[in-house]
């Protein structure tokens, strides 16, 4: 027997989503159901974003259903007992994934996709189900993934033409802003994702301070290198050697940065050394400067 339709809309809480979501109800478009996975990583402005949009659906008549993993991302990352671990990995023992990378993204797996898949599959038992994703029509990219080749999937914004700046400018003049996180970031994801760029880290650091500490005491409490073979911590080093030679007036752009960075990383100099030392060295300079005889002059 035929099973009957269901209209199911992924929402991350970013912009493409929401723009899809947004529209769509504007539209009357038919949606039984818009669900929304929770890492318990969100930015909190992200979340009270979600809340916002969760209002506006469930005043429109459709389910909105919060998606959660068995346990949070803290549990998994610092807690969790690894299966398959061999024996000769220097993690054999250990607890909890420690950080993923690009090649192992178990955060995206278990906190994700494999919650997302587990809902739809139950759907299925007494549907057919029709999954909206919002994938921007500049995204191409994206449509050659083979999690996206799924002949049930619909994609509203491609349809509609919509790249990632008409839905972000839809977004924006419907009052929605994020307290300001997309103004800060280009992308929005976990705050504390390791695969976030060195530009990311840095603005996460400057303008979620107390997420920053967050994320140093969770780098303390797990088993891997944050990204690069550098801890949170290096990182945050590096961040404040950097503000304070630039504060003093000192470059950053030069091998004398790095060979200073390299001795604050290995402990062979504190940050206060080394401002201290290139103040002397500057101050050793125009004292020979103005010592120096001069040329060209009788
Ligand atoms: S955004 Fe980063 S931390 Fe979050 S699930 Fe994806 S890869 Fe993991």
């Amino acid at each position: 027997m035929e099973k009957p339709k269901y209209h199911v809309a992924s929402f991350s809480g970013g912009k493409d989503s929401t723009a899809m979501v947004l529209r769509m109800i504007e539209l009357g478009e038919h949606l039984d159901e818009i669900m929304f996975c929770d890492t318990s990583m969100e930015f909190p402005g992200m979340l009270r974003h979600v809340d916002k949009v969760r209002q506006l659906i469930e005043a429109s008549g459709i389910k909105f259903t919060e998606l959660r993993a068995e346990h949070d991302f803290e549990y998994y990352l610092t807690t969790y007992e690894a299966e398959n671990r061999k024996p000769a990995s220097e993690f054999y023992g250990k607890p909890g994934y420690g950080w993923a990378g690009h090649k192992s993204r178990w955060c995206t797996t278990t906190l994700k996709t494999s919650v997302i898949d587990a809902h739809l599959k139950d759907l299925r038992e007494n549907y057919e189900v029709i999954q909206y994703i919002g994938i921007a029509a500049d995204e191409d990219y994206r449509m050659d993934r083979k999690g996206n080749q799924d002949p049930s999937h619909r994609h509203p914004l491609r349809d509609w033409g919509w790249s990632e700046a008409d839905a972000m400018a839809y977004c924006r003049s419907k009052g929605y802003d994020w307290e300001g996180l997309y103004d800060i970031f280009k992308r929005v994801s976990c705050w504390c994702c390791p695969l976030k760029s060195y530009d990311e880290l840095r603005k996460l650091r400057q303008f979620f301070p107390e997420l920053w500490e967050r994320l140093l005491d969770l780098d303390s409490r797990q088993i891997k290198k944050f990204q690069h073979g550098y801890s949170v911590r290096d990182f945050d080093r590096r961040f404040e050697l950097e503000d304070k030679l630039t504060e003093a007036g000192h470059s950053i752009k030069n091998r004398q940065f790095f060979a200073d960075l390299k001795r604050l990383l290995d402990d062979e100099a504190t940050t206060e050394n080394i401002l201290q030392e290139r103040s002397t060295a500057i101050h050793d300079e125009q004292t020979r400067s103005a010592s120096a005889p001069l040329h060209g002059t009788e």
